[in-house]
């Protein structure tokens, strides 16, 4: 890492890899009991009274969108503004992804625009708390319950954010963490569903294990062979040394967040009079846990485009990124869902503007004054 700082990184010490080195010691490595105790911890951590753990944020995603019944033709709302894979698991279960364009001010989802999206074939709409900024729940909760709708989160982002007082866990039907290194905590891959509905995360259970109705440790324990398997599954299960990774990660998360609301504080008071940027805006309702701090460029104010910038910061360093391309951009959702310029105006134009600067609980100071002082002298060499 010497001399180069990254957008997002990992913190793994002597605590966590002797939880892990005790695991591979004992009896089970997969499907034991760290994968309850995780689940739990989880859940308990975000309020919801049931959690599941799978092998990645993606599968996570998939196993809620199963849970939610999401099938062949079945529209899902959700923004442009995300990774692939929460339009992608829309996919995977054949469902049509509709995408939603955002405001311009939080790029988290617009409400008015979802709701005129909403067709006789919306069965579900996948929130997405981009950056660690909750949405507006209040309103997604409006509009989900008077059409009928399975509200999914996507809190990726957002492990330990809350929306007026109420934690990211709480506020969806199904709520989505990923434990992927460059989030929150980390179990090297790993996700995540909460939820409060006994029935959906029995069929998560099920879904991550091919579908059979029992697991391995419950059969063991009613000394049977035999097994029913009731529907199509996957094998996205968590191993159990990753879920004692995950326990022991979780026990520094509440550091963690005010650390990194600590450096956003930095960035915002540092950015604040620049005029050749603006950051996302937050709204009062939002405890923001920054998973990314995102600058939008103004480009009228600039010589040269998001490209100079991010090159001309990269030389000096700083790992800046851009999160993301609006996935109806991608080829693939061009080609087969008929995608494409135009369709998501607003998180078009933000994508031409946006850089996100490195953010992560182990930056110290002097790599915040770093940050800083780059980005303030890139903008005033490029200053129009
Ligand atoms: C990281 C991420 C995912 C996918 O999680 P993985 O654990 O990498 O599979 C999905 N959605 C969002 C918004 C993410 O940031």
């Amino acid at each position: 890492m010497k001399g180069f700082l990254p957008y997002g990184r990992h913190w793994v010490n002597d605590e966590d890899i002797q939880a892990v080195v005790n695991v591979l010691h004992s009896d089970w490595l997969t499907t034991g009991p760290m994968v309850e105790a995780f689940e739990k911890a989880v859940a308990e951590f975000v309020g919801a009274k049931y959690g599941v753990a799978v092998s990645s944020g993606t599968a996570a995603l998939h196993a809620a969108m199963y849970a939610a019944g999401v099938s062949q033709g079945d529209e899902v709302l959700l923004p442009p503004m995300t990774f692939v894979a929460t339009a992608n698991a829309v996919v995977f279960q054949r469902g049509l992804p509709v995408f939603v364009d955002i405001n311009p001010d939080t790029l988290l989802v617009d409400s008015a625009n979802l709701q005129d999206k909403i067709t006789a074939k919306t069965k579900a709409v996948i929130a997405v708390d981009y950056a660690g900024q909750p949405c507006d729940y209040d309103k997604l909760r409006d509009i989900t319950n008077n059409n009928n709708l399975v509200l999914i989160a996507d809190a990726c982002h957002a492990l330990g954010a809350k929306y007026k007082d109420k934690k990211v866990g709480t506020l969806a039907d199904l709520t989505v963490f990923s434990f992927h290194p460059v989030k929150h905590i980390t179990t090297g891959e790993g996700g995540m569903v909460v939820t409060d509905n006994p029935t959906f995360a029995e069929r998560m259970r099920r879904f991550r294990n091919h579908g059979i109705a029992t697991d391995h440790r419950q059969r063991a324990e009613l000394g049977t062979w035999y097994y029913e398997m009731i529907d199509i599954g996957y094998n996205y299960r968590l191993s159990d040394f990753q879920c004692a990774l995950g326990v022991s990660q979780l026990c520094k998360l509440s550091a963690w967040i005010d650390r990194r609301r600590e450096i956003a504080k930095c960035y915002d008071e540092a950015f604040g009079e620049e005029l050749t940027i603006k950051p996302v805006s937050v709204s009062e309702n939002a405890f923001h846990v920054y998973h990314l701090y995102v600058i939008q460029l103004d480009l009228n104010r600039l010589n040269g485009n998001r490209a100079t910038i991010f090159s001309a910061l990269r030389r000096e360093g700083i790992g800046v990124n851009v999160h993301y391309i609006p996935v109806h951009m991608h080829p693939y959702y061009r080609e087969h869902f008929k995608t494409g310029v135009g369709l998501c105006r607003v998180a078009e134009t933000a994508y031409e503007r946006i850089l996100s600067l490195p953010i992560f609980p182990a930056m110290t100071n002097e790599n915040v004054t770093k940050v800083i002082t780059s980005v303030k002298r890139v903008l005033e060499t490029y200053r129009a």
